[in-house]
């Protein structure tokens, strides 16, 4: 089914607590935890806690769910303290995408180049 746990994803089993993460929030339909191999000074991931493989699929499949993810960005940028910081979701290998199952990175507490990389 749309939307259902996957078995052998990273970020289902984070939400599911079998694989611990540092969590930053929880609501209803999100988890918020800091990546693991952190970009900035402060670099977290938003994920929705059902399963899509990107942004977009998300957004046309559980636009809630999506809307949800981009307000909690909101919110943890100003619990975070940041006055600037880049939100992104990588679609695609070709971009760096390495985990199939939607989420935001919020990378702040630094300067950054745009265009960027
Ligand atoms: P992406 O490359 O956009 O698919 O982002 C996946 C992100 O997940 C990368 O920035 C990884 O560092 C991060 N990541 C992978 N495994 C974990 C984990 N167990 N806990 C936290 N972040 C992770
Ligand atoms: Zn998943």
């Amino acid at each position: 089914m749309p939307g259902e746990p996957q078995d052998d994803c990273l970020f289902c089993k984070i939400v599911a607590g079998q694989i611990p993460a540092t969590i930053v929030r929880e609501t209803d339909t999100t988890v918020a935890f800091r990546d693991i191999n952190p970009q900035a000074p402060t670099h977290i991931l938003v994920i929705p806690k059902v399963h899509y493989e990107n942004a977009a699929a998300l957004a046309a499949e559980a636009p809630q769910a999506a809307a949800d993810v981009l307000r909690e960005t909101q919110v943890i940028a100003d619990e975070e303290k940041l006055e600037a910081y880049r939100t992104v979701f990588n679609t695609g290998a070709g971009v760096g995408q390495t985990v199939w199952h939607a989420h935001a990175h919020i990378l702040g507490g630094r300067g950054m180049q745009w265009p960027p990389g």
